[in-house]
């Protein structure tokens, strides 16, 4: 049968109905997904030993004829042991396989095999245990041995000798992959054809050949990618935007009216927001900051100046809570401005408390409401902005690219705003993007960084306390508590069944309130609790009636009650760093000393390692690349946008120097053929690869 790209992986070879829905976990479908799922290591059994010739721990390949093979079972019948002679008229060796019965009946005497593995010594002489092996001739090509063999990301059912057998057959379509990079652009960069890159990349002659194999595939990769950004950053730049007007003496008078002086970052980072807002080109900015490092009032300085230009601004917060939180703060520093709350339970309106929800809604769209805060509840079909001018999106890592997209589409087609326009785009994190993702992902973004925090904060002290420490760290509590200070304990996820780690925060706060702090109130949060109840809960705790709060990490963003001082972080190694950097960021919102102790019984040394790395990371900044590396993006920006990050085949984000690389060949490019009318193939792999990416 000819093998083709797209020939269903089904029709390949030993593969059954069982194999192809384990391959299709793997995402592969066909022989191009299969060609393209690309080794992650090598091992290498290139080295060609000779049986006369061997030394412990040598690794390589050995290649003869077999003497005599046959299984037995151990004594107690546990195990299943076939040994196998073989001989290469230099010398012999013997080999032993655990519980592969099969073997012995697939290989025969006489046969000839290539086998790899590690040598090693015991009682009668040199021995490989559990070593790969192939029937082959001298002079054939080998694949399981005798060369870099490639170890693929495989599932549980799937072998690495069965991926490679099939990677065999499929290799047979490679010619069939269109190489659409453009000549010159091969020859400057040096990088070899598309298929002779897949080829090698799969069964390489050396390390070199691999390294420039993938550093074309990635290449490849990164240049759709750095395309793909380009042309939106371009294509959002020729949109008209609303004209967003600085109001110099607004602007002067709600800065007066704050109980703080800004930070010089909050005030530069307000302006640049101000300066994008005046152009003709909607702002696509991200503006992000440590926990703690004001980024509200930046986005009240945008809503305000929106406001007095006459348009209105959409403020939306992953969580009710924070929703909530939002309005109340941004209805303090607005007292006579009217603002509404809508999420699925609120509706609120600031200037009119007995409005109903379908009042709120009707003067959101006869835009007699300035600022409109809410969850994703504000991108329901159902309400109609009249002049949106601004969008904000707090911690926008959270929300799916759908509900971002839908948001900034909602843009008052019926309203006033007779021009089609779109709205100013701010989205705030302080999960920071590492510069890696900037340069390729989010390089459609411009980015603000708040790196300063408000004027008096002490650093938070940050310890990993040993078990044999809990009593000490506890009755440090109790005298923080009799000083009127307030605690935060975070319970993780510690079932697979409690989805939520409801059962680990329930037990938690059962057990401090019995045997530890029993004369001191404690309250407990999470997430399956009834909507009113969770609100009496944070607000007796803001209000300081609560001393500590059990939580799971529903309170992990945004949650602010300057108040409380310390963090506790059971199961610290539960969560990532990101995460923990987090919930840390609860405390340490006043001029107080503030403290962080992490828990954890894991011995793992690794995990002890990345706690202390935590305990030693300066900011957000350090922590997003650490996290990067040690996780992956998927886990740090959760399942929502992994889109954006986890489809990544072969580049990784810590290819520095290809992805600035790939940047400047994609504005060269675009730059001199901007539509690609003369590059049709780009054009339609960069629409492909849009869509997979959920770009718009
Ligand atoms: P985040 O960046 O995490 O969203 P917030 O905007 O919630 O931070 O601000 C955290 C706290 O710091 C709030 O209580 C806010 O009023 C206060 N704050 C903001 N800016 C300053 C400042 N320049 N000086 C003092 N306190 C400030
Ligand atoms: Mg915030």
């Amino acid at each position: 049968m000819a093998v083709h790209l797209s020939t269903p992986i089904h029709k390949l070879t030993r593969v059954g109905k069982v194999t192809s829905e384990r391959l299709a976990k793997l995402g592969i479908q066909n022989v191009k997904d299969l060609l393209e799922h690309y080794p992650s290591r090598f091992e290498d059994y290139s080295e060609k030993l000779s049986l006369n010739q061997l030394a412990e721990h040598q690794i390589g390949s050995v290649f003869g004829v077999i003497k005599s093979i046959e299984t037995k079972k151990t004594p107690r019948k546990k195990m299943q042991i076939t040994e196998c002679y073989l001989d290469d008229s230099k010398g012999t060796i013997k080999i032993i396989w655990f519980n592969q019965p099969y073997i012995a009946q697939t290989l025969r005497e006489g046969d000839m095999i290539s086998v790899a593995g590690k040598i090693e010594q015991d009682f009668n002489g040199f021995v490989i245990k559990n070593p790969n092996y192939e029937k082959a001739l001298a002079d054939e090509d080998f694949l399981h041995t005798s060369r870099l063999v490639p170890i693929y990301p495989a599932t549980a059912g799937i072998t690495q000798k069965q991926i490679r057998f099939l990677m065999h057959q499929a290799l047979e379509a490679v010619d069939e992959f269109k190489d659409f990079l453009p000549g010159k652009i091969k020859e400057k960069a040096r990088l070899s054809d598309k298929n002779t890159a897949i080829k090698k990349v799969h069964l390489p002659a050396s390390s070199k050949e691999y390294l420039d194999s993938a550093r074309r595939l990635k290449f490849e990769e990164l240049f759709l990618i750095q395309l793909i950004t380009e042309q939106s950053r371009k294509k959002l730049r020729a949109q008209n935007a609303p004209k967003i007007e600085f109001k110099e003496q607004a602007t002067k008078n709600l800065v007066n009216s704050l109980p703080f002086k800004l930070t010089d970052d909050q005030r530069k980072q307000s302006w640049q927001i101000l300066k994008d807002m005046q152009k003709k080109e909607p702002m696509n900015r991200l503006l992000q900051g440590e926990v703690g490092s004001g980024k509200t009032v930046v986005a009240a300085i945008a809503a305000l100046n929106a406001a007095e230009s006459g348009f209105q601004t959409a403020l939306m917060a992953p969580t009710e809570i924070l929703a909530f939180q939002h309005y109340e703060t941004i209805t303090n520093i607005f007292p006579d401005r009217p603002i509404a709350l809508l999420t699925s339970k609120y509706a609120r309106a600031s200037t009119n408390p007995n409005a109903s929800r379908a009042i709120i809604k009707k003067e959101i769209s006869d835009g007699k409401i300035d600022i409109i805060i809410g969850t994703h509840a504000i991108i329901q079909k159902d309400i109609n902005f009249n002049k949106l001018g601004l969008v904000i999106i707090d911690e926008q890592h959270r929300f799916g690219v759908e509900q971002r997209k839908a948001l900034k589409c909602k843009n008052a087609p019926l309203g006033r705003l007779s021009l089609a326009s779109t709205p100013h785009f701010l989205s705030m994190t302080a999960t920071p993007i590492p510069r890696s993702l900037a340069l390729t992902l989010y390089s459609d973004l411009d980015i603000s960084s708040i790196r300063q925090m408000p004027f008096g904060r002490k650093p938070i002290q940050t310890k990993v306390v040993e078990e044999k420490n809990r009593p000490k760290a506890y009755e440090f509590i109790k005298q923080k508590i009799s000083q009127g200070r307030q605690i935060f304990v975070i319970c993780p996820l510690i079932e697979e069944s409690d989805a939520l780690g409801i059962k680990s925060a329930t037990e938690e706060f059962e057990k401090l309130k019995k045997a530890v702090f029993s004369s001191i109130s404690i309250g407990l949060l999470h997430g399956r609790m009834k909507h009113n109840e969770k609100e009496r809960v944070m607000s007796e705790f803001k209000n300081n009636n609560i001393s500590i709060l059990v939580s799971t990490a529903v309170v992990e963003v945004g949650i602010d009650v300057p108040n409380a001082s310390i963090m506790i972080i059971e199961g610290a190694d539960r969560f990532g760093l990101a995460q923990l950097h987090q919930f840390r960021g609860r405390v340490g919102r006043s001029s107080e000393q503030s403290y962080c102790f992490l828990f954890t019984d894991s011995q793992n040394a690794q995990t002890k390692n990345r706690m202390q790395s935590f305990v030693n990371a300066r900011d957000g900044f350090e922590i997003a690349e650490l996290d990067l590396q040690l996780r992956g993006p998927g886990q740090i920006y959760g399942t929502a946008q992994s889109g954006r990050f986890e489809d990544l085949k072969i580049a990784r984000l810590t290819d520095a120097g290809l992805i600035s690389e790939t940047k400047k060949y994609a504005q060269d490019l675009l730059d001199n053929d901007p539509n690609l009318g003369a590059h049709a193939q780009i054009k339609f792999e960069i629409e492909k690869r849009a869509q997979e990416l959920h770009f718009e």
